[in-house]
């Protein structure tokens, strides 16, 4: 089978690097993707935004199967075209991908689907929003509804902060995104990332994982895309993770097949792990950046055949594999990120992948034959080990061994799961 793999980060390189290795492909391409997809697939000039661009391409090149990395093109609609044209495709419809591109759409459905997550009220207008502050405590938990690059949500410790945090939502921070904001309770607990993969109707758990999205060692600092991640999640015990198939994805998938938008692909459940149990915070219609590059390290299945099942409705009696083994991604990002990474500054990977780690590019380029940075999350050196403390040292003597010096990355990633192995 012929597979045409969109996008061009770090979690499409380690999706490229697993397709790759699936007896089920023949050939694969990938567009736009970057230095290291290029190592793995053939590059080709496609714009995700053009859907009879990509359609035209599958039948050219007699691809079997779309996988759609980001969630931009899904969330616009892309999965619709293609199954209009019967090509096969891993990932949500346009209707059934609100749930991550819009959150009022999705607070709504766990409502009717009694579904745990935080109260919240939907709001359309600045009074409206200032208005409904009363009805929650400090902190207030404010959220553009539509898609923000991961930036649209403000936690404000009080009730001035976050007034004024609405003026700018509703002033046109977030663009359209932020025409509706949703305001939420403030849930505590320790967060942690599950996914799982439908084909609408059958659904396996595909992993968990856990990610730092503060740029600073301590979690300190402004958010970001994410600056490191391991698999698996220990805190998601067996036991947890069962009450999060039955409560919460296991509901949500009922409920949108009965609603008339099946939801196929992956999702990607983020979770607070609250003393009254696991609550849903978001969802994301696709896999995590980076979590799925942990998530592939440590998958032993055929990927391919595995995401084809989700796509034509034959997912029921598969099952993902993973191996035992910790694994852990430190994302090297370009010094001034996320503010203004600085671009173009040298990168020498040496030898790195044979001390057994693997380096995903992210925001990488060629210029003259030199690999060079060329975005915020410039590399995400992947390293395993038996549990949390042996493959976070791996995948430091990784990153130590390789030559970046306009770069920088945190060193602390995977300290909750160290801290608690240590104690044990
Ligand atoms: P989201 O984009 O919805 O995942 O939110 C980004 C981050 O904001 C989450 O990873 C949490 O750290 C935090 N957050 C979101 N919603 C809540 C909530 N209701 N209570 C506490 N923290 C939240």
């Amino acid at each position: 089978m012929n597979i045409l793999l969109l996008g061009s980060g770090g979690r499409e390189h380690a999706l490229a690097w697993k397709l790759a290795q699936s007896p089920t492909c023949t050939k694969l391409f990938a567009a736009p993707g970057n230095p290291g997809i290029a190592e793995e697939a053939e590059l080709v000039g496609l714009n995700a935004s053009s859907h009879a661009a990509v359609v035209d391409f599958c039948e050219a090149h007699n691809v079997g199967l779309v996988v759609i990395g980001p969630e931009a093109p899904l969330v616009d609609g892309l999965a619709d075209s293609l199954r209009d044209f019967d090509i096969p495709v891993f990932g949500p419809s346009k209707a059934a991908a609100q749930l991550e591109g819009s959150k009022g759409f999705t607070k709504d459905l766990c409502e009717r689907a009694g579904i745990p997550t935080a109260g919240y009220v939907r709001t359309t207008s600045l009074d409206d929003a200032k208005a409904a502050l009363d009805r929650f405590e400090p902190p207030y938990v404010l959220k553009a509804d539509g898609l923000a690059a991961g930036k649209g949500v403000v936690i404000a410790e009080n009730c001035s902060d976050a007034e004024a945090a609405l003026a700018d939502m509703f002033g046109g921070q977030f663009g359209e995104a932020g025409a509706e904001v949703v305001i939420e309770e403030f849930m505590t607990g320790e967060e942690a990332s599950f996914f799982a993969l439908t084909d609408g109707t059958a659904i396996i758990p595909f992993g968990t994982a856990q990610d730092h999205k503060r740029v600073g060692d301590g979690d300190v600092g402004p958010n970001t895309g994410g600056m490191g991640a391991y698999s698996p999640a220990p805190v998601l015990t067996e036991q947890l993770q069962a009450r999060v198939m039955a409560e919460i994805i296991e509901p949500t998938v009922r409920t949108m097949r009965e609603e008339g938008m099946p939801y196929s692909g992956v999702l990607y459940a983020g979770l607070m792990l609250t003393e009254a149990g696991p609550k849903l915070i978001e969802y994301n219609c696709r896999f995590g950046d980076p979590e799925c590059q942990v998530l592939m390290t440590r998958l032993e299945s055929d990927l391919a055949a595995i995401m084809l099942a989700c796509a034509n409705g034959s997912l029921q009696g598969t099952s993902g594999e993973f191996s035992s083994q910790t694994a852990m991604t430190v994302v090297m990002a370009a010094r001034g990120y996320p503010d203004t990474p600085a671009k173009g500054g040298a990168i020498s990977l040496g030898d790195v992948d044979a001390s057994g780690a693997k380096v995903f590019h992210a925001g990488t380029a060629m210029r003259d034959g030199q690999l060079v940075a060329n975005g915020g999350r410039v590399l995400n050196v992947t390293a395993t080990g038996a549990n949390a403390t042996e493959a976070q040292a791996a995948a430091y003597a990784a990153v130590d061994a390789i030559d970046f010096p306009s770069g920088f990355c945190r060193r602390d990633i995977g300290w909750r799961e160290v801290e608690r192995e240590a104690q044990n």
